[in-house]
């Protein structure tokens, strides 16, 4: 199978030209591909019948997943579960949000199926590692949302299944594609990460303006050890490092995760070693409530949440709470493919 959704105008310009084409022909290609979201070769109207039946001969795909289940809720949260259609045999699933706003649409999309890093709170890190996501397989899920949204999409956010920076070139080129070709802004862009600082460090050299997002969740090493493994491999004072050089080097300020989890990491004490911890580093911090998913955690409820917010505003670092928006559709990560999975 051809992946054409994943490549670049140019690419598809030289893949014009292999196919016995006109170069102008790939930039058809990318215009039907990335501004209007088709996903059959007939839909190409302006591309002649001898080079459409071409693109069939060549088993040449524009449409890399389906949609087994979506969920939507009151607040038009839809929450998609889609099958890869990769024919290796073994059905591999991911998933996908979509979240309207009144100022902006928001898709958060996956990176990889499964994932391996573990968290203690995620039911994606329960179900392990299957296998990496190509940068056509990110990229056509804004493009199969777009075709199921009213408005097109504005801004994506790389926090659905897996680890980016751990898939770090086909995210990479995912980003590219939705910048350049599909024209969503970088500054539109957020990709989470529980802090892979090699990647960070090599992500940072870029100088790319998108939002880093690290998914920090405790302000000791002891108990990052715990909830989130990898701090074992990158300790928290590594971590801190990658993420000042990140904002150095790029001029942007790192957003801070921290899922709040009722009497585990939401006490005033937290708060003062989580501003202890990051003190010195340009960011902002953002408080998420937990959800029901969380396997042996409770959510923290929210006056335990607005004192652990004041603590940390009154030293002078902004902090907002994220509305989860999606709880009632099993929005948080991996908890769709799990609920079908075990159905
Ligand atoms: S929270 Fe993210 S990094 Fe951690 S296991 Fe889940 S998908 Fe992986």
């Amino acid at each position: 199978m051809i992946e054409l959704v994943g490549m670049k105008t140019s690419e598809l310009r030289d893949f014009a030209v292999q196919s016995g084409e006109k170069n102008f022909r790939g930039t058809q290609l990318a215009r039907w591909i990335y501004d209007k979201n088709i996903s059959q070769i007939d839909e190409m109207t302006d591309l002649s019948l001898a080079f459409r039946e071409k693109l069939k001969e060549q088993n040449a795909s524009l449409s890399l997943l389906e949609e087994i289940r979506s969920l939507e809720d009151g607040e038009k949260t839809r929450k998609f579960l889609f099958k890869l259609n990769n024919k290796k045999g073994k059905e591999e699933n991911v998933e996908s949000v979509l979240l309207p706003y009144p100022e902006r649409v928001t898709a958060c999309i996956s990176t990889q199926v499964g994932c391996a890093i573990g968290c203690r709170f995620c039911a994606t890190g329960e179900t392990g590692f299957v296998r990496d996501l190509s940068a056509g397989e990110i990229v056509d899920q804004v493009r199969f949302m777009n075709r199921h949204s009213d408005r097109r999409i504005t801004n994506v956010v790389l926090m659905g299944m897996g680890e980016p920076l751990l898939n770090y070139e086909a995210t990479l080129k995912a980003i590219d594609i939705l910048n350049e070709e599909m024209g969503i802004g970088m500054r539109g862009i957020t990709l989470s990460t529980c802090g892979i600082t090699p990647k960070i460090r090599e992500l940072a050299k870029r100088k790319l303006q998108l939002t880093l997002a690290v998914s920090l969740h405790a302000p000791s090493d002891e108990m990052r050890d715990s909830l989130v493994p990898i701090n074992r491999k990158y300790p928290l004072a590594e971590l801190k490092e990658a993420m000042k050089e990140y904002a150095e080097l790029t001029g942007r300020r790192v957003t801070i995760e921290y899922v709040m989890l009722r009497d585990v990491n939401d006490t005033v004490v937290m708060a003062r070693r989580l501003a202890d911890y990051l003190r010195g580093l340009h960011c902002q911090i953002n408080l998420i409530p937990c959800h029901e998913a969380a396997n042996d955690f409770l959510p923290s409820d929210s006056e335990t949440m607005h004192r652990f917010a004041e603590v940390l505003k009154e030293i002078g670092f902004p902090v907002t709470t994220r509305a989860e928006r999606g709880l009632k559709i099993a929005a948080a990560c991996g908890q769709l493919r799990r609920r079908v999975e075990n159905a």
